[in-house]
């Protein structure tokens, strides 16, 4: 979860609070940063979820606050790893509770014909596999 900087130092990965157009708080969206340089740019896997919802909020968005993890299945995982409760456990055994999670969700979604839950399961759980087989590649 860590990534070189232009700069040469380490980047590190936090979960911050993105500001649109000074009225929607956008909470918990995974960001790398440098303590160095202050360089940041968002976690790359995440990227066209946070554009792709940016734009569904269109050119005049309302005031509130939205909390990113709850919209991807990315960033909730970040948010569980770096919670100090879970500090104990490797990151792989969190992904799996939540795949395991996601899995008796989704026969219970299909128990109740609920597709619209069932498509959204479908889609977090691609979020999480898509991830996993793009970070086995590249390293
Ligand atoms: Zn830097």
């Amino acid at each position: 979860m860590q990534k070189s900087c232009s700069c040469g130092a380490t980047m590190k990965i936090r979960l911050r609070t993105v500001i649109f157009q000074n009225k929607m708080e956008i909470e918990n969206v995974p960001i790398y940063s440098c303590d160095d340089c202050q360089r940041s740019e968002v976690f790359p896997p995440v990227k066209s979820q946070l554009t792709g919802y940016i734009r569904s909020l269109g050119s005049n968005p309302k005031a509130g606050s939205v909390l990113f993890n709850d919209i991807s299945e990315l960033a909730h995982l970040l948010h569980k790893v770096t919670n100090k409760d879970n500090k104990h456990l490797p990151v792989v055994t969190i992904i799996e509770d939540r795949i395991n999670e996601l899995l008796d969700l989704l026969l219970l979604a299909q128990s109740l014909g609920d597709a619209e839950w069932r498509e959204d399961l479908h889609v977090r759980l691609k979020q999480i596999t898509n991830y996993m087989t793009a970070t086995y590649r590249l390293s």
